[in-house]
């Protein structure tokens, strides 16, 4: 579903995503060679190992657990209101600021420590009528 949403639009940072020859758009980070640390967004060194040229480009994991949100009825960003963001912890220990999507009334479907599923989704519209395409998460038991 969320596939044919993001097929027109304009991603948010193209470092984030790659594109697979089937047209899937996958986020992707960096994985270190020597000590399998990943980081995101990308580096071109490992912080830990402090070596270049070991790192290599890896998918993220598409799920993750709900570490903590916040619901905004601010409309300064842009967003339609209300919305929530806040962070979900991946399996290879990333933390993903992010929002979320398929969850409302958010502050009744939002657990903390649940289990959530990535979607490459409109995050907003720009000035120029550009969908603008990011990662969110929503519940994966839906
Ligand atoms: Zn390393």
């Amino acid at each position: 579903m969320s596939m044919e949403r993001a097929d027109r639009g304009v991603l948010v940072d193209s470092k984030f995503f790659s594109r697979r020859e089937d047209g899937t758009i996958e986020v992707v980070g960096s994985r270190c060679r020597q000590c399998g640390r990943v980081f995101f967004p990308s580096k071109r060194a490992c912080m830990d190992c402090m070596l270049w040229d070991e790192m290599e480009q890896v998918p993220l994991s598409r799920r993750g657990k709900l570490v903590s949100y916040s619901v905004s009825h601010d409309p300064l960003r842009g967003f339609p209101i209300p919305y929530a963001f806040g962070y979900v912890m991946l399996p290879e220990g990333i933390m993903l600021y992010s929002l979320f999507t398929d969850c409302e009334p958010f502050e009744e479907r939002l657990k903390t420590g649940m289990d959530m599923e990535m979607v490459i989704d409109r995050m907003m519209t720009d000035r120029y009528e550009n969908d603008i395409i990011c990662y969110k998460f929503r519940p994966l038991d839906d």
